[in-house]
C-alpha cells in the first residue's frame, strides 16, 4: 500500500452512492488537504492524525465510495472496522478515537498503545474529519478578545496593547483577532520562520524589544489597530518589559507550554540550537523549559498583580508552571471561565459550514445568508464584514460563525434549501469544533471553574454524541483528547445538507439537540446566562436538574 496522496473531490459530480457519502469523504480528503504533514497523516496539533496509517486510509475511502444508504461505517482510532445496515436517517459514520479507560488514560500508556499499532491521536477535528486548516481558528480568538475588551475595556482593544507568544497553527489567529478587536498586538516567537510564515497576518517586524515598544505605544496612542511581530523568547519579552517599568493592558500566551520536551523552547538557544539539545539531551531540555516557564508565568503574575489582565489560553501553561513550584500560576484565570462561558451558556460556539462543491461563491452567498438571517447579531455582523477579506480559503470554502441554539438549527435549515434550490453548486458539510458548549468535558479548560464544581462529570460529551447520533447527524465521533490524554473528552458531529426533507428533519432535530445539551449542562451546573436563557429556550427541562428548584418534586 502507498502513500499517495488523496485528492481532493468538488464540482457536482458523485463517486459514492450519495452525497451524504460523498460529503463525508470529502471532508476527510479535505481534512488531509490542510494537513501540516499530510505524509504521515498528521492534521495538526502535533499528533492529531485523520487516520491510523495508510492502508486504513485506503479502506476507509473504499468503505465511503460502497457505502450504502443503510449503511454505518465504524472507525475505531482511525481504522474502518465494520460496516453495519442501521436506517436511512441513522449516521453513516460512527468514530471514537484515542478512547482509553480512566486509569490507563495517560500520556505514556497511550504511547505505548500507539506504538503498537492499536490507536491513534485524533485531538479535535482531525480524526472526525472536520479540520478546515486556518479558517476554523480565528473567530474564536476574535470573539475571546472582544469578550475580554467587553468586560475590561468598554467593548473595544482600541488604545490597548496586547502582549502575547505563538505564531503556531493555532497561536497566528491572535494577530487578526486583536487587531479586529482594534487593538495592538506584539506577539513574540522564537522561530523566525513562523514570523515569515504567518506574513500576511503581521504590520511590522521589529529589531528588538525597544523597537517593538516604541511601535505598540505609538500605534495604541493613535488608537489604531497594528500587529508587532518579534523574534524573541516569551519569558524574556515579559520579564523585559517589567525591567523597563512598561507594561501592557492585556497578556497572553499560546506558546506549545503544554509541551515542555516538543513544543516549548527555553530561553537562550535559538531554534536550530534548542533542536539539536532537544536531540540530544531530552533530560536538559526539559529542565530548561520547564525553568523559563517558571520565569515566564512569574512574570506574567506580576503583570496582573499591577492590574494587567492577564488568562492562559488554553496551553496548559498554569499546570507545567504549579509542576515547576509556581504555587500561585491558578492566579490567572483561564479564557474559557473568564470570557466564553456566557456564550456556552446560551449554546453560541463554533458552528461552521463547509461548501462540499470547492466554489467560494457558495460561500459568498452563504455569507450573505448569514447576514441576512442575523441582522441584529452585532458581533456576527462585525465578523462577517471582516473575515472574507482577512481570512485566506485554504481546501474547501469555509465559513466559521459562532451562533448560538436556536440560531444553528435557523442557518441549517436556510443552507438545506439553497441546496435543494440549487442556488448553491452542491451540497454543504455543517460541523462544529469539538471546543463547543456541551459536547467537551476539559477541566482545565471548557469546563474549568463550573460553578457547581462538576468540572470533572464527563457525562456531558458522551450524551452530546448520544444524541448527534439519535438526531441522525451524518458523522459523530467521541474522543479523548487535547494536548493531553487523560485530560479531556469530546464530541464531534457533521451533517451533510444534501437538500432532501429527511435532511430538514434531521437538522431540526440535530441542532436543537447539539447546542441544546450545551445549555442544559451549563444551567445545571448554575450558570446564571444559561439558567436565564433555558427559561426562554423552549428546552424541557426537569426542575430537579436545576440548582435551585422552586419545591421539590415538582417540574
Ligand atoms: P504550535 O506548536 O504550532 O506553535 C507554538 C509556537 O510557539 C511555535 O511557533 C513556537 O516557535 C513558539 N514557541 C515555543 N516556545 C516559545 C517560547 N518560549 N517563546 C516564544 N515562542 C515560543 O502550537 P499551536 O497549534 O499554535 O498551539 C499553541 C498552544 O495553544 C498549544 O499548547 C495548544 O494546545 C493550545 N491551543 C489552544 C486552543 C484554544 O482554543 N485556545 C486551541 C488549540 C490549541
Amino acid at each position: 500500500m502507498t502513500t499517495t496522496r488523496l485528492g481532493l473531490g468538488r464540482g457536482s459530480a458523485l463517486r459514492c452512492r450519495g452525497w451524504r457519502q460523498e460529503g463525508i469523504l470529502r471532508m476527510l480528503e479535505n481534512t488531509l488537504a490542510n494537513a501540516e504533514r499530510p505524509e504521515d497523516l498528521v492534521v495538526y496539533g502535533g499528533v492529531g492524525k485523520a487516520a491510523r496509517d495508510w492502508p486504513s486510509l485506503h479502506a476507509i475511502v473504499a468503505a465511503l465510495r460502497e457505502l450504502g444508504d443503510e449503511d454505518t461505517l465504524i472507525v475505531q482510532s482511525g481504522r474502518p472496522v465494520a460496516v453495519f445496515r442501521t436506517f436511512s436517517h441513522a449516521p453513516r459514520v460512527l468514530v471514537a478515537n484515542a478512547n482509553l479507560v480512566p486509569r490507563a488514560a495517560t500520556p505514556e500508556r497511550f504511547a505505548e498503545l500507539r506504538d503498537a499499532g492499536l490507536t491513534m491521536h485524533g485531538q479535535y477535528t482531525a480524526g472526525c474529519w472536520a479540520y478546515i486548516g486556518g479558517q476554523g481558528i480565528v473567530q474564536g480568538t476574535y470573539e475571546t478578545f472582544g469578550a475580554c475588551a467587553r468586560e475590561s475595556f468598554g467593548g473595544s482593544l482600541a488604545g490597548r496593547i496586547v502582549l502575547t507568544a505563538g505564531l503556531g497553527g493555532m497561536g497566528q489567529a491572535q494577530a487578526p483577532a486583536v487587531s479586529m478587536n482594534r487593538g495592538v498586538a506584539l506577539i513574540c516567537d522564537v522561530d523566525p520562520a513562523k514570523i515569515q510564515r504567518r506574513a500576511h497576518y503581521i504590520d511590522v517586524v521589529a529589531a528588538d524589544l525597544d523597537d517593538a515598544w516604541r511601535r505598540c505605544r505609538a500605534a495604541a496612542e493613535r488608537r489604531e489597530p497594528l500587529v508587532v511581530a518579534l523574534v524573541a523568547n516569551a519569558a524574556d519579552v515579559a520579564e523585559g518589559l517589567l525591567d523597563r517599568g512598561v507594561l501592557p493592558d492585556v497578556a497572553t500566551d499560546q506558546t506549545s507550554a503544554h509541551d515542555l520536551l516538543g513544543g516549548y523552547v527555553p530561553s537562550g538557544p535559538d531554534v536550530a540550537a534548542a533542536a539539536e539539545l532537544r536531540t540530544r539531551d531530552p533530560g536538559e531540555y526539559r529542565r530548561r523549559a520547564t525553568q523559563t516557564l517558571a520565569r515566564h508565568v512569574r512574570a506574567l503574575l506580576h503583570m496582573q498583580e499591577r492590574g494587567v489582565v492577564v488568562f492562559e489560553y488554553g496551553n496548559d501553561l498554569r499546570r507545567a508552571a504549579l509542576e515547576a513550584g509556581v504555587a500561585d500560576a491558578f492566579a490567572i484565570p483561564g479564557f474559557v471561565p473568564a470570557y466564553v462561558r456566557p456564550s456556552f451558556a446560551v449554546g453560541r460556539g463554533p458552528f461552521r459550514w463547509v461548501c462540499l462543491s470547492g466554489e467560494v461563491t457558495d460561500r459568498d452567498l452563504l455569507d450573505d445568508t448569514a447576514r441576512r438571517l442575523f441582522a441584529d447579531d452585532d458581533r456576527l455582523q462585525r465578523w462577517l464584514a471582516e473575515a472574507p477579506a482577512r481570512i485566506p480559503t485554504e481546501g474547501l470554502p469555509a465559513r466559521i460563525c459562532w451562533l448560538g441554539h436556536g440560531a444553528r438549527a435557523r442557518m441549517a435549515l436556510e443552507i438545506n434549501r439553497l441546496v435543494r434550490d440549487g442556488a448553491v453548486c452542491a451540497p454543504v458539510a455543517i460541523t462544529r469544533d469539538h471546543l463547543d458548549a456541551g459536547s467537551c468535558c476539559y477541566p482545565t479548560r471548557e469546563t474549568e471553574g463550573m460553578p457547581d464544581g462538576s468540572d470533572e462529570i464527563a457525562d456531558w460529551p458522551y450524551l452530546n454524541a448520544m444524541l448527534g447520533v439519535a438526531g441522525g447527524a451524518d458523522l459523530v465521533a467521541i474522543h479523548q483528547n487535547a494536548g493531553i490524554i487523560g485530560g479531556s473528552c469530546s464530541a464531534g458531529m457533521t451533517v451533510i445538507c444534501d437538500g432532501s426533507a429527511l435532511t430538514d428533519e434531521r437538522i431540526i432535530r440535530c441542532f436543537e439537540a447539539d447546542p441544546g445539551i450545551g445549555v442544559v449542562r451549563h444551567a445545571t451546573a448554575g450558570v446564571p446566562q444559561a439558567i436565564d436563557y433555558l427559561a426562554r429556550s423552549g428546552i424541557r427541562v426537569p426542575s430537579v436538574a436545576l440548582p435551585h428548584r422552586p419545591e421539590e418534586g415538582t417540574e
